[in-house]
């Protein structure tokens, strides 16, 4: 029997062996949000979901994938009906509180693999939380178009749109990527080029800039969207996808092997770690 590697399917004593494998957990986050008039609210939890399980088709015996964290954050969303987010501390609490429980179990390797910028600063926060409260626990956080391979043929398209910076929200990436898992909620007649005033100073949510902004978004695009989705395709989005899933492969693989050598605490006598003074005696 091929190993299991959605987590949620496993038994106790079956999750248990998986510990004892040292597998790495994904965990995919995404969001419900608008995504323009075409594209469905859980764009970025299906993607995110959708690497990470294939991913997992191919290094089946080195990862778990956890059921996608749906709602994340977009406050600056709430403009777009339907859009649903938690508060920027119960976010961080929750992801913490998830990875947490996998340390306690003995997970060792954690990898957030996340689908949403607006999300990103508060799973930086979640992790470090996690890797400093269980100093045995590894829990790194990325977003999957973060890769450099993606980041370079995202480039290329939006240069083949004639876009001023990579700016995707709903655009040809995210619109070719759903249209490659599932085409059915997608309405392709209903797709917009939505281009945002964009400088290379000043980036909405986009890394890529020295200053980030996050205002509500309804102020900087009235479809709540950015990009020109006109021309997405699922060949163009599994084109793109294959070359991400690859990059997260290797990346997982890598992850797999890292190991800490344990804290080096010059303290005397021993102190421990620092996050364990917030929980209770007995609590990881
Ligand atoms: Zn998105």
């Amino acid at each position: 029997m091929t190993k299991k590697t959605i987590y949620s399917q496993l038994t106790w004593p079956e999750t248990k062996e998986a510990i004892a494998e040292e597998r790495v957990v994904l965990l995919p986050t995404g969001s419900i949000e608008g995504h323009g008039p075409h594209c469905p609210l859980d764009t970025d939890t299906v993607i995110a979901e959708g690497v990470c399980k294939r991913v997992a088709e191919l290094i089946p015996d080195q990862v778990l994938v956890l059921p996608p964290l749906s709602i994340g954050l977009a406050n600056n969303h709430m403009d777009f009906p339907g859009t649903l987010t938690f508060t920027e501390i119960t976010y961080i609490n929750m992801v913490s509180e998830i990875c947490l429980g996998l340390g306690h179990h003995g997970f060792k390797r954690i990898l957030i693999i996340n689908g949403h910028g607006g999300n990103q600063p508060a799973l930086d926060v979640a992790a470090r939380i996690v890797n400093n409260r269980n100093p045995g626990v590894l829990c790194g956080v990325m977003t999957y178009y973060s890769t450099p391979k993606a980041m370079k043929i995202d480039a290329e398209y939006a240069k083949a749109q004639g876009l001023t910076g990579s700016q995707d929200h709903g655009g040809f990436g995210e619109t070719s990527c759903y249209l490659a898992f599932n085409p059915d909620p997608v309405d392709m007649s209903k797709a917009q080029k939505a281009e945002i005033p964009y400088s290379s100073a000043f980036g909405f949510g986009a890394e890529d800039a020295p200053v980030i902004l996050m205002p509500y978004w309804s102020t900087v695009t009235p479809l709540g969207m950015m990009g020109d989705p006109r021309k997405a395709n699922a060949e163009d989005g599994n084109t793109y996808l294959n070359v991400v899933v690859e990059e997260i492969t290797q990346i997982v693989r890598d992850f797999k092997k890292m190991n800490l050598s344990s804290r080096n605490d010059q303290h005397d006598p021993p102190a421990p770690a620092w996050g364990t003074h917030f929980f209770a005696k007995g609590d990881k």
